[in-house]
């Protein structure tokens, strides 16, 4: 039987005082560390409890932006005035995540720490596996791969990142604020998911020790012109096949501000930078916005059975942007 140490922190410098043990992971809602640990994939020897600390407010910042708790819970964020008049997209995110009862549980520091859902991760049954057991292999790239990426992918893992509200957050230009004993970072959120590489096993590019303690969304001219299109096999409590936040600031017509990133196709929130910069200048014509998909999906490739990501991609974004060009 294995013992599982419980820590409940009773602030900040406490929690990270008790993250410091060796084996501790921090614990919020629970509603991915727990599967993990039930079905004996990601195994801890200490939990450390920060559901009471005094990190789950929203609020507006002094620069006009918007600071989000790490402990908010999704269903708080996505209800949030402020979430659903100033970033649309973002509450749509929020809401089109697992169910209404995860929702509840799950918080905003932990969405973005969640782990992958591909199959041969979370099954410890199977054998290969470099995300779970470093130089194992990887099941997937010659296996049942629907799930997986075509856009930044590596030879050692072809997993996606599963989260919805990332890609909203990438879209917007968030930014991370972490604690750590010694001081605290602001990671800009694209810099905050890592691609697989060589070393699939590290998601984030969060160092140990550090608690994540806030979201930041900065103003923006975009973010209320924006729309957040996920594309699945059952219409609701399912993982994104593709989906796309997309923003737009037009001005008569022509888009003066571009944000296209694809979630469900890459081990982080894609941001499709040749396809803004391809639309941007231009008014939302058929032709440019098939071009700008285009631009987006350039260097995508399938493994087999999630060839048809490539098209489904294209076609989400011009859906995304033309809803987020009716919006502008
Ligand atoms: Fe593991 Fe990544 Fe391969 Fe899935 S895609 S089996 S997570 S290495």
């Amino acid at each position: 039987m294995h013992s599982l140490f419980y820590d409940r922190a009773r602030d900040i410098d406490d929690a990270l005082a008790l993250i410091a043990q060796p084996g501790a992971r921090f614990i919020g809602g629970g509603t991915n560390l727990l599967d993990l640990y039930k079905s004996g994939v990601d195994i801890p020897e200490r939990i450390v409890d920060i559901t009471r600390l005094p990190l789950a407010a929203i609020a507006a910042l002094p620069d006009g932006g918007l600071s989000i708790g790490a402990l908010a819970s999704n269903t708080a964020a996505a209800n949030h005035p402020e979430v659903r008049m100033r970033y649309p997209m973002l509450a749509e995110a929020l809401l089109a995540g697992a169910s209404a009862q995860l929702r509840n549980m799950a918080t905003v520091g932990g969405n973005l720490m969640q782990r992958t859902r591909c199959f041969y991760f979370v099954d410890a049954a199977f054998p290969r596996c470099n995300k779970r057991v470093p130089g194992s292999g990887c099941g997937a790239k010659d296996g049942i791969n629907r799930q997986h990426a075509i856009l930044g992918a590596s030879d050692a893992c072809i997993a996606v990142n599963p989260s919805d509200m990332a890609v909203a957050l990438a879209a917007l230009d968030a930014t991370v604020v972490v604690k750590s004993k010694e001081d605290e970072r602001r990671i800009p959120i694209d810099d905050f998911h890592r691609l697989p590489g060589d070393e699939p096993q590290r998601d984030t590019t969060l160092e140990p020790g550090e608690l994540i303690v806030a979201v930041e969304l900065p103003p923006s001219p975009f973010a209320a012109n924006s729309h957040y299109l996920k594309l699945r096999d059952r219409a609701s409590y399912a993982f994104a096949l593709v989906s796309v936040a997309a923003a737009l600031e037009l001005d008569e017509g022509v888009a003066k501000t571009v944000r296209i990133v694809l979630g469900g196709v890459a081990h982080k929130p894609w941001r499709a930078r040749e396809a803004e910069a391809q639309l941007t200048g231009k008014p939302l014509s058929d032709d440019a916005l098939n071009a700008a998909a285009a631009a987006a999906l350039a260097g995508a490739r399938g493994y087999g059975y999630n060839d048809f990501k490539i098209e489904l991609a294209q076609r989400a974004i011009v859906r995304a942007l033309r809803t987020a060009g009716e919006r502008a």
